[in-house]
C-alpha cells in the first residue's frame, strides 16, 4: 500500500481551550510508522495551530480556499495559505457542494488552481443516499472524479489525494461497511487505471470518511483500497490518535 493519509477535518468546530488540549494530545502521540497526518482547522485556527502543533508527522490543511487573491470578502486565497507556509488544502467537501453551491466544475478548477500552485489537495467525492439507493454511486463519484481529471495533467496526480466520502455516512454514525467502502475505492482505482494511468492508479492515496471512529478504522484499514482516512467528529477527540495508527 502507500504511504498513508489521515487527516483531521475539523469543521467549523473548536474553542481555542479545547483545541490547545487536543493539540497537546496529538503532540505527544507516537506515530512511529510511515504516515502523513494532517489537521484542517478552521482559518482562524490557524496561528493557534501553527504555534503549538509541534509533531512532526503532522501537516496543516486549509477546509477550502479561492485561487485568486483580491476583492472578495469572507474568502481566502491559495497565495494567503502559501504565504503562511501552508502546504494542504480539502476541496470539494460534500458540505461545500451541498450548502456552498461547489459543483463539480467549481471543485474541478479549484483543484486545477490548486495544484498549479505546488498544493496537495484532498479532494472529496461522494454520493447521496438517495443516489446510491437509486443504483448511481458509480456514476456519481466517477462523474465528480472525471471533471478534475479533465482539468489536471498525469503529473498533477502526485499532490492529489481523494476522499471517498458518502454523504450519508458523514456525522451520522452510519459508517460504510467495509465491503461497501472498499467497492467504491476499487471502482475508482479502476478508473484511474483505465483513464489516467495504472502507476498513477497504484500510488493513488484513496482515503475514507464518514462515521470514521477508533472502533471501526482497523477493519477498514485492511480493505486492499482503502490508504487511510478523512475524519471530522472523532477528530476532535484523543480517540483521533488511535485512527492514525490503524494504519500500521
Ligand atoms: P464525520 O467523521 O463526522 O462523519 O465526518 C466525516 C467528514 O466529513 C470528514 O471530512
Amino acid at each position: 500500500k502507500p504511504q498513508p493519509v489521515v487527516a483531521a477535518n475539523w469543521k467549523c468546530n473548536g474553542t481555542v481551550a479545547a483545541l490547545t488540549e487536543l493539540l497537546a494530545v496529538f503532540n505527544d502521540a507516537k506515530v512511529d510508522h510511515d504516515v502523513q497526518c494532517v489537521v484542517a482547522p478552521a482559518f482562524v485556527h490557524f496561528g493557534l495551530v501553527q504555534a503549538q502543533l509541534k509533531n512532526t508527522k503532522f501537516a496543516i490543511s486549509a477546509q477550502n480556499c479561492i485561487a485568486k487573491s483580491g476583492a472578495f470578502t469572507g474568502e481566502v486565497s491559495i497565495a494567503l495559505l502559501k504565504d503562511l507556509g501552508l502546504k494542504w488544502v480539502i476541496l470539494g467537501h460534500s458540505e461545500r457542494r451541498q450548502y456552498y453551491g461547489e459543483t463539480n466544475d467549481v471543485v474541478a478548477s479549484k483543484v486545477h488552481a490548486c495544484v498549479g500552485a505546488g498544493l496537495i489537495v484532498i479532494a472529496c467525492i461522494g454520493e447521496t443516499l438517495k443516489e446510491r439507493e437509486d443504483g448511481r454511486t458509480a456514476a456519481v463519484v466517477i462523474g465528480q472524479l472525471a471533471a478534475i481529471a479533465k482539468t489536471i495533467r498525469v503529473n498533477d496526480w502526485e499532490q492529489v489525494v481523494v476522499a471517498y466520502e458518502p454523504v450519508w455516512a458523514i456525522g451520522t454514525g452510519k459508517v460504510a461497511t467495509p465491503e461497501q467502502a472498499q467497492e467504491v475505492h476499487h471502482i475508482i482505482r479502476q478508473w484511474m487505471a483505465s483513464n489516467v494511468g495504472a502507476e498513477v492508479a497504484s500510488k493513488l492515496r484513496i482515503l475514507y470518511g464518514g462515521s470514521v471512529t477508533a472502533a471501526n478504522a482497523d477493519t477498514l484499514y485492511r480493505c486492499a483500497d482503502i490508504n487511510g482516512f478523512l475524519v471530522g467528529g472523532a477528530s476532535l477527540k484523543p480517540e483521533f490518535t488511535k485512527i492514525i495508527a490503524a494504519t500500521k
